[in-house]
């Protein structure tokens, strides 16, 4: 089963993929996840997107696109895969779709989390993230067992230098200039499938997997 996340930054994509995950026994690729994981080891990569990232912009989609490829050329991904904040524009979309169709593959659900621009800021500020597994939680509404400690790997939480306030309402610009306008591309396919994100993480989750039987 292949699936692609859409949603705002902060919509609980992640949250959800990584149930996704355990549920179905396949990998998340998280591009987000990828670019910080390089930034924080200081790699070609990581600086050349560090900029990019803290300001709330996007990494160029040839870049991107050719990441992605490379990851879902791995033997973990033969049995389907949830592709998480990928793709984010419309040429990535296109991208995407079109390496499937040359390896006579589709895509069988593009599931988006709605959650309006008005519940987006409270989630950004309270989100803390595990810098070594790239684990997510919620300060409130899904908090670790332990303060500031990482429930998977042990390791202290940190905040995002982009979930700062001001980053957040440019990555929601972003969101709605470049993101968005990929929906009507999934309609017009049949793979779009929407479930109210505003909801508790455990119902959201209940929803998709209604979706995906
Ligand atoms: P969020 O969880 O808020 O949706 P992500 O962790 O997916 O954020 O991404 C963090 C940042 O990494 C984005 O704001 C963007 O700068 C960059 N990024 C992630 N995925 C992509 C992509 N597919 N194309 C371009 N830039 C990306
Ligand atoms: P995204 O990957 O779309 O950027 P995340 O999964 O990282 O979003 O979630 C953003 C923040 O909101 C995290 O702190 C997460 O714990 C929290 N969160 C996720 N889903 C929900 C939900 N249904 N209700 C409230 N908070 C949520
Ligand atoms: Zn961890």
């Amino acid at each position: 089963m292949k699936i692609v996340m859409l949603g705002a930054p902060g919509a609980g994509k992640g949250t959800q993929a990584e149930k996704i995950a355990a549920k179905y026994q396949i990998p998340t690729i998280s591009t987000g996840n990828i670019f910080r994981k390089n930034m924080k080891e200081g790699t070609e990569l990581g600086k050349q997107v560090q900029a990019i990232i803290e300001a709330g912009g996007l990494v160029p989609d040839e870049l991107t696109n050719a990441l992605v490829f490379d990851r879902l050329g791995n033997e973990d991904c033969k049995d389907g895969y949830i592709l998480d904040g990928y793709p984010r524009t419309v040429p990535q979309a296109e991208a995407y779709l079109a390496f499937l169709a040359e390896n006579n593959d589709k895509l069988d659900h593009a599931i988006d989390v709605d959650v309006p621009d008005e519940s987006i800021v409270s989630r950004m500020s309270g989100r803390r993230v595990c810098p070594d597994c790239g684990e997510t939680y919620h300060l409130v509404v899904n908090p670790p067992k332990t303060e500031g400690i990482c429930n998977k790997c042990g390791a202290a939480l940190i905040q995002r230098k982009d979930d700062a306030a001001e980053t957040v309402q440019n990555r929601l610009t972003t969101y709605h200039d470049q993101t968005e306008p990929m929906i009507s591309l999934y309609k017009e396919r049949g793979m779009y499938d929407r479930v109210d994100g505003t909801q508790p993480i455990d119902k959201v989750f209940e929803d998709i997997c209604a979706i995906l039987g």
